[in-house]
């Protein structure tokens, strides 16, 4: 199995400036080493004590995330210019069968690995995300929206979202499973096939709802 893997870079405290050799995670196998899959979740993983001033700060490194039993790989690049011209770098991790995703902010990753950890499609999810986004008179003005599993078991079939708001504050919303399925059955009527490529975000939504704008079932509510 592949192990996880690390190296030893230098950074610089963003407080006092102190230079440090630290351990910068750089492919994490969820198979291989389930307790920094749950440090990455849980945002610890790159997070370090500076040895000067003691407070601790993210480091801002670039990781592969893989999951073979599910066969996915997740590119994590805090630092890239242009997306859009990405190319998997690393293949030697994954087959041809697996799903590769680019992500380019640390939430982005978190959020993908608990869709996929869920049975979700990313590229439905970010088309939820964007109907929700684009609906009017709700009691909180959203900018963003983070699906998340439970760390407890979930029973409840419902869907969780974190909701970065206008105000600067932080939501829960939670949604029917069904409006998923909805959004499932709507791209299947209109004879829609989802995008097959690295970057799903927003512009996969916005993609995605100008085809069905031009097909006879644009509602999406
Ligand atoms: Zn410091």
């Amino acid at each position: 199995m592949q192990p996880s893997q690390f190296i030893k870079q230098t950074f610089h405290c963003p407080v006092c400036l102190n230079e440090e050799l630290m351990t910068a995670w750089t492919l994490v196998h969820a198979q291989a080493d389930p307790d920094l899959k749950d440090r990455l979740l849980r945002k610890t993983l790159q997070l370090h004590p500076c040895s000067n001033c003691g407070r601790e700060f993210q480091i801002e490194s670039g990781l592969v995330y893989l999951d073979s039993e599910q066969k996915f790989l997740i590119a994590y690049e805090p630092d890239l210019e242009n997306p859009a011209a990405w190319q998997p770098y690393d293949l030697d991790h994954a087959q041809p069968d697996w799903t590769i995703r680019l992500v380019t902010d640390q939430n982005q990753l978190i959020e993908k690995i608990h869709i996929f950890d869920s049975g979700l499609d990313d590229r439905l999810v970010e088309l939820l995300k964007l109907s929700l986004l684009r609906q009017e008179n709700q009691p909180v003005k959203a900018r963003r929206f983070f699906y998340y599993q439970p760390q407890e078991p979930d029973e409840s079939a419902l869907l969780h979202f974190m909701v970065a708001a206008e105000d600067d504050q932080w939501y829960n919303l939670d949604l029917e499973r069904s409006i998923y399925q909805n959004t499932e059955q709507l791209i299947a009527a209109a004879g829609l096939v989802l995008p097959d490529q690295w970057l799903v975000d927003q512009s996969t939504a916005v993609g995605l709802l100008r085809e069905l704008s031009q097909t006879p079932l644009a509602d999406l509510s």
